[in-house]
């Protein structure tokens, strides 16, 4: 049973207004969506328009192909010649671009040209019953005259043109809609970013405050532990006096109290020492004096010094003999300080085995690495930054002993000052060891050159 829903033949000028009516009215009746009615329709005519030109015209059939997708076909039959002229005209471009499908068939008798056209989604389904119907309906459809076709051809050209300016305003909408978007981004930009600036002058005021803060209090500190040293030093002065042989006895008591304020003194003007240290070199005070220092000669000193401070016989000092010609650009003074600080915490908490002293070649050539290591007592890792916090001891550890918590801080400063750094590794139980790490010829300050030249 064939599925051809209407026949039509183009012979004359006259049958390419039909073929476009009876297209558009055949794809309507199927189901085609009516823009796609349009574009079928005008792919006919255009098609029409180019076969006219064979000799003989062509035989057009439309026909229903319930298939999946279900499809509108229409068949188009003419003359051997119709390949070669379908061949070379542009027009079938634009065709193709129209309809689903478009194939050409150049047989030796005829051409058959197949445009194709899939049915919506939805379409009712083209049963044979539904065919029958279709073809009985279309067959009593009288075609229009031109005139009809080119009033209904109006019309699409109209509705075409609307469709086009309101797509026109559609876009023009999109674009306002991206366009306050945009402005709304951009000012949320600039809000973040004044957000932002402020953050910073807040910062910078915050870091003006707390630099004000912390050279305040060195001042204070520098001045107070200053304006303390005279009067403490006048008390240890008089309590000598008053146990002075030349002095009048005192009674036993008497000279246990005398003791006692002497040893308290003693203590206090300690504390003030090294508070008035380490408030000098926060406070950019101490200019270290740059000379050649010769390592052998200080660590021989150092050795002499240490060792009276030696209480147990447990406790070996080893101070090594660096060779001669081991020399640093630095402040022999404040590099002695440093080191003795150190020798006397490492005597201070090991309780038998050695406390060393060792110069070592870092591995960058340019440094040397004074090494100040101990048996004793050791830190837990979680302290190891905390006893360079001012006066910080590490729990249990001073008791019986004198110190401040202040020699650790200060002796980072100072190597520091010096232009190195300070290291250490401990592990409780086994020992610690403090490592100096400092420049052979550290990059002098302008200003400490100037002073030499
Ligand atoms: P001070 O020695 O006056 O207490 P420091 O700042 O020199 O103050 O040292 C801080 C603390 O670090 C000490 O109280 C001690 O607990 C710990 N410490 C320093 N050196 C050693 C060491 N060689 N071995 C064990 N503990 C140490």
């Amino acid at each position: 049973m064939s599925n051809v829903l209407l026949r039509m033949a183009l012979r004359r000028e006259h049958d390419i207004f039909v073929i476009r009516q009876r297209g558009r009215e055949v794809a309507a009746a199927v189901g085609v969506e009516h823009q796609d009615q349009i574009r079928l329709a005008t792919a006919l005519s255009e098609l029409g328009r180019t076969l006219l030109a064979v000799p003989g015209g062509a035989d057009v059939a439309f026909v229903a192909e319930p298939g999946t997708p279900p499809r509108l076909v229409v068949e188009i039959v003419a003359g051997p010649e119709a390949a070669a002229v379908l061949a070379g005209v542009p027009v079938v471009t634009a065709v193709r671009r129209l309809v689903d499908g478009l194939e050409t068939d150049g047989g030796e008798s005829a051409t058959r040209v197949r445009l194709s056209r899939r049915l919506p989604i939805g379409a009712a389904p083209l049963t044979s019953e539904r065919i029958a119907a279709l073809r009985e309906q279309l067959a009593a459809n009288e075609p229009g005259t031109p005139l009809d076709e080119l009033a209904v051809q109006n019309r699409e050209l109209l509705a075409a043109l609307d469709e086009v300016r309101s797509q026109r305003d559609e876009l023009a909408e999109t674009n306002s809609g991206v366009m306050a978007l945009y402005n709304e981004l951009s000012q949320e930009l600039e809000e973040t970013n004044r957000g932002v600036v402020a953050l910073y002058n807040e910062l910078d005021e915050k870091s003006a405050q707390l630099k004000a803060a912390s050279e305040a209090k060195s001042r204070f500190l520098a001045n107070v532990s200053h304006e303390l040293r005279a009067p403490v030093t006048a008390v240890i002065g008089l309590t000598r006096l008053l146990a002075d042989s030349g002095s009048d006895p005192l009674t036993p008591e008497q000279a246990r109290h005398v003791d006692l304020i002497r040893g308290s003194a003693t203590d206090l003007l300690t504390l003030v020492n090294d508070l008035l240290d380490l408030a000098k070199a926060e406070a950019g005070r101490l200019e270290p004096t740059w000379t050649e220092v010769d390592l052998r000669a200080l660590f021989g000193q150092l050795r002499g010094t240490s060792r009276a401070v030696i209480t147990r016989p447990e406790v070996e000092l080893l101070v090594e003999d660096p060779p001669p010609g081991s020399i640093v650009v630095s402040d022999e003074a404040l590099l002695a300080q440093v080191l003795r600080n150190l020798l006397t915490n490492a005597i201070k908490f090991t309780e038998r085995g050695t406390v060393e002293m060792s110069l070592r070649a870092a591995t960058g050539p340019n440094d040397w690495e004074i090494e100040v290591s101990d048996t004793g007592r050791g830190i837990p890792a979680e302290l190891h930054e905390r006893i360079f916090e001012e006066f910080y001891q590490v729990p249990g550890s001073s008791t019986g002993r004198t110190g401040t918590g202040l020699g650790l801080p200060y002796a980072r400063r100072l190597v520091t000052l010096l232009g190195g750094f300070l290291r250490m590794a401990s592990e409780p139980g086994k020992g610690s060891v403090f490592t100096v790490v400092l420049p052979r010829r550290p990059a002098v300050p302008a200003s400490a050159k100037r002073d030499e030249g």
